[in-house]
């Protein structure tokens, strides 16, 4: 039986990890669930799944949660603040952690998943884009496994499942819906609103990752993620825009030969690969008819209207502390956006200013990192008032 931990089970990819553990209750168990701040969402997945364990981030929830848990009779322990969820993680509590935290918020309890040697499902991209050689450097010392639940990097891990699947491999190639604003130049991105971002045509997100999709700062993050977990440079990631979400990613060889996994836009498929790799399990997720689909549509990226993906590839090939300034400043411009603060196009306008304040320091340690993140954030909060999308 494996024993999963969830963490940001209340979000997008929790509730899908949740409903693919709740078809094989003979072979995974939800040991752990952990949440940001929303009790009563955490309560309910607790009274359903019946975890020994439920942990909330906000210790000011605490009470709150063991009242909860107490009141509807249930035998779960509860937990909070981020010392005690990465304890929970290294404990045997469980072997597998599902890492679906969003923002670099996920980092701690990533890292913990990966010294303590656990099958790790790694959604959350955001903590190898901030410390991607720290978290891989972890994965091999702590003797863990990451299997990549990202739709894209799952697919080119079924491509490339290991060192021997990857002789010959030429270059990677991700693929992107184009979000919704695909097809629009510049202009026409001024006065989109929040509501318009987050309402992807293909994936049904968390907010973040939404607004990350429309900016295509997801795929630039997605290219910084690919960099770490296959070891590829910048130069032999491409990254191919294709608006039906059903060609996942593919990986070309010398020998001209390209790989790629296909499926319907249901994260639950590239989660039921993690859960249970090298067996497959059902995951819900029906077979894909192609004939309904009929076709299958590429563009290149339009990297002017979008230019966060360009700034994600430069940041890359910066190194150092780059990438954990990139991510940094897009969660607080992101943040901005989501409460009307901002334009949209003042989204990459601000990674651009905090890259170009902050210049790329080496990144030897887990310390110099959070300092270039904190860092990151606090020029990015000064700029957002001063930064506006240029005319
Ligand atoms: P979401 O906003 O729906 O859920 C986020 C979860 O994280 C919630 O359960 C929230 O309570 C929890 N959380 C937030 N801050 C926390 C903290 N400080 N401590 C503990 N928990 C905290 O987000 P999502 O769409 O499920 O995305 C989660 C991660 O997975 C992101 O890194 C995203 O990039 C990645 N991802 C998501 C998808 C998708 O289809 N949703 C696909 C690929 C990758
Ligand atoms: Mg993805």
């Amino acid at each position: 039986m494996r024993q999963v931990a969830v963490l940001g089970a209340t979000g997008s990819i929790g509730s899908s990890a949740l409903d693919v553990i709740a078809r094989h209750p003979q072979r995974l168990r939800a040991s752990v669930l952990a949440a940001g701040r929303n009790v009563e969402a955490l309560l309910a997945l607790c009274r359903t799944h019946r975890p020994a364990h439920a942990a909330v981030a906000d210790e000011a929830c605490l009470p709150a949660l063991r009242e909860g848990l107490r009141a509807a009779g249930l035998p779960t322990q509860a937990h909070a603040g981020a010392a005690a969820l990465e304890a929970l993680v290294a404990s045997d509590a469980c072997d597998t952690v599902v890492a679906a935290i969003v923002g670099a918020a996920g980092l701690p309890s990533t890292l913990a998943a990966a010294r303590a040697g656990k099958r790790l499902l790694l959604a959350n991209k955001e903590s190898l884009v901030l410390a991607g050689e720290l978290l891989m450097a972890a994965v091999r010392e702590g003797g863990a496994t990451i299997i990549p639940v990202d739709s894209e990097h799952n697919a080119i891990f079924q491509c490339l499942p290991d060192a021997h699947a990857r002789a010959g491999l030429q270059r990677i190639v991700l693929t992107a819906s184009g979000g919704p604003f695909r097809g629009r130049c510049r202009e026409e991105l001024r006065g989109v609103t929040p509501a318009q971002a987050v309402a992807h045509p293909k994936w049904s997100m968390g907010p973040k990752i939404s607004v990350d999709s429309a900016t295509l700062m997801n795929k630039g993050l997605e290219v910084i993620e690919a960099h770490h977990l296959f070891g590829l440079p910048a130069s032999r990631i491409e990254v191919l825009v294709h608006p039906q979400s059903l060609v996942h990613s593919l990986v070309e060889f010398v020998d001209g030969s390209t790989l790629a996994q296909l499926g319907l836009p249901d994260m639950r498929t590239a989660l039921a690969v993690g859960l249970a790799w090298p067996e497959r399990i059902a995951s819900g997720v029906p077979g894909l008819q192609l004939l309904q689909h009929g076709r299958l549509d590429f563009e290149a990226p339009d990297l002017e209207a979008f230019p966060c993906l360009r700034l994600a590839y430069a940041a890359l090939e910066a190194g150092g502390t780059a990438p954990a300034v990139l991510n940094a400043a897009n969660e607080v411009a992101v943040s901005a956006f989501l409460q009307g603060r901002i334009a949209f196009l003042s989204i990459p306008a601000l990674v651009e200013d905090a890259l170009a304040a902050l210049p790329p320091a080496p990144a030897q340690s887990l310390d110099v990192l959070r300092e270039a993140d904190a860092a990151a954030r606090r020029h990015a909060e000064g700029a957002l008032s001063r930064i506006t999308a240029p005319a």
